[in-house]
């Protein structure tokens, strides 16, 4: 996609040494000597006479922080009443629900991936890439790390941000628990990067065990899947489907019903713990139909090369393991000079979003952990949450700027879906009848589920465009395989 210019930010880059001028971090690249740069003071500053903006920045552009200052560019920065920026350590964005698509190899990447600097010029927001490393609370400043290039090159310095209004949106990580073996050997699905990983190594397991000699080994083409939330069990599915589909342009050696295993393994006693009982149910018995198999009660000590190591004493033979079990806030949460973290190390918030010892910070989505009143669970890290804070803080960083006080933030669970790929989808949506939650299944909960996915499109490009995308994908669908097969 061709990028248009940028447009000419109100204060550009200087590369003067920062007050809080650090030492290289560890473990990089050795260059010439690098100084951390400062963005210049805005415009106005040096005119007295004119009013400075006000600086709103955000950090993370996943789906609370992108639809986030997308409203917000559009709002107030193609107005002139608020500098809008977004700082984002990648370059590409994807909506994170679709990644066990890109995994499974049932989506194309380079279909779905919105350019950061091409959304950034046409809704009014200025996009700074590199990974926040730490806040200067005193000077209101977000300091980022220098970014490198493949070959070790030196892209953008080590560098600061000032910001009047701080919006923390990004996201969290799956938990392996310090299990021994897990790094190594399991893949994690949460960038773009890991998930495509995941799907060239599965395609290359394919290739390999249909042009060598010997018979296919047990567990050579076989998947374990850790942790059977949303994600675990989503990806199981559509694997499931894949796999198939690899084989089937033309990988006759291998006979999908007895060489390909997927192992969906989840410690506590049902698959989607975190949701109605009813809905694992269906989920289990769905599964098992297809020959997936379902270990509950099952907790992984440890991930070898070879499989996957049981609390009991049994042993999951596995090439391939992927690790989507627990959450936990990103480690740089615990350094932002002193924000208090939960348990799970993600930023606690008031009811308003704000963090609890900066007003002038606010938290949305996975990396936040806000209890609701009179509740023993913080909200749940869904997509759905996220936007509903990212639309909710969009109005109060307008009142803010009014100088009216700010309103709270009430969650509305809307129920939860669970993608079985073209199998089926399940779910149960709330409030349906009298208040109470309501099981879906089939045609109409895969339109639910897809609504979600659309909702966000709409928030991010308008219905126009989203209707226009989505009926040239559908025909260029036609034409191509429908298992990315490489
Ligand atoms: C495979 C999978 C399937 C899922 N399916 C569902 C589903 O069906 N329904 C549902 O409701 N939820 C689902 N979720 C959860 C959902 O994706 C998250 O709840 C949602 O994406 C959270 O949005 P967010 O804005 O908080 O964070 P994210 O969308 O994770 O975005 C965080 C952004 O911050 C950036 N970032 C991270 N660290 C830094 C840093 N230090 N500096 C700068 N930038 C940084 C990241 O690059 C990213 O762009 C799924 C998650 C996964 C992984």
């Amino acid at each position: 996609m061709p990028i248009a210019p940028e447009p000419r930010p109100a204060g550009t880059m200087t590369a003067e040494a920062a007050p809080f001028d650090a030492a290289q971090p560890e473990g990089q690249p050795q260059h010439a000597p690098e100084r951390r740069a400062v963005e210049a003071q805005p415009r106005s500053d040096s005119d007295p006479g004119q009013r400075r903006l006000h600086r709103v920045v955000v950090v993370g552009g996943g789906a609370g922080g992108l639809e986030l200052v997308t409203r917000l560019g559009d709002k107030l920065g193609k107005r002139g009443k608020a500098e809008v920026t977004l700082v984002e350590r990648a370059r590409t964005h994807l909506w994170k629900p679709l990644l066990h698509e890109v995994a499974a190899g049932s989506m194309d990447l380079d279909d779905h991936a919105l350019d950061y600097l091409a959304q950034a010029h046409w809704h009014h927001f200025r996009y700074r890439i590199g990974e926040m490393i730490g806040l200067d609370r005193a000077n209101r400043r977000v300091l980022l790390a220098a970014s490198h290039d493949e070959d070790g090159r030196l892209v953008t310095p080590e560098r600061s941000f000032p910001y009047d209004t701080l919006v923390i949106a990004i996201g969290c990580r799956s938990n392996d628990f310090g299990t021994p073996g897990a790094k190594e050997h399991a893949i994690a699905l949460e960038t773009s990067e890991e998930a495509a990983r995941f799907h060239r190594r599965l395609v290359n397991a394919c290739l390999r065990a249909h042009t060598q000699v010997e018979p296919v080994r047990p567990g050579q083409l076989h998947v374990a899947i850790i942790g059977a939330g949303a994600t675990g069990t989503e990806l199981s599915a559509e694997l499931h489907r894949t796999a198939r589909s690899v084989v089937a342009y033309g990988l006759d050696k291998i006979d999908p019903d007895k060489d390909i295993k997927i192992t969906l393994i989840e410690a506590a006693d049902r698959i989607l713990p975190g949701l109605p009982a009813q809905l694992s149910g269906a989920t289990v018995r769905l599964l098992q139909g297809l020959g997936v198999e379902v270990r509950v009660n099952a907790r992984v000590t440890a991930v070898r090369a070879d499989g996957v190591q049981l609390a009991s004493g049994g042993f999951i033979p596995s090439e391939l393991v992927v690790w989507a079990a627990g959450v936990r806030g990103p480690d740089v949460l615990a350094h932002l000079d002193g924000l208090e973290v939960s348990r799970s190390n993600q930023l606690v918030v008031r009811p308003t979003l704000q963090t609890t010892l900066d007003d002038g910070i606010f938290a949305i989505g996975d990396c936040s952990y806000l209890l609701p009143a009179g509740q023993t669970r913080p909200l749940p890290p869904r997509a759905q949450t996220a936007h509903q804070q990212a639309s909710h803080l969009f109005k109060q960083i307008r009142r803010r700027l009014n100088g009216e006080p700010l309103q709270p933030f009430v969650y509305r669970d809307f129920g939860s879906l669970v993608s079985l790929g073209e199998y089926s989808t399940v779910g149960s949506l709330m409030g349906f009848i009298a208040g109470k939650g309501m099981m879906i299944e089939g045609y109409f909960a895969r339109l639910m589920y897809r609504s979600l996915y659309k909702m966000h499109e709409m928030a991010l490009h308008g219905t126009f465009r989203v209707l226009v995308g989505t009926l040239a994908r559908s025909l260029s669908r036609r034409t191509e395989p429908h298992v990315k097969l490489h």
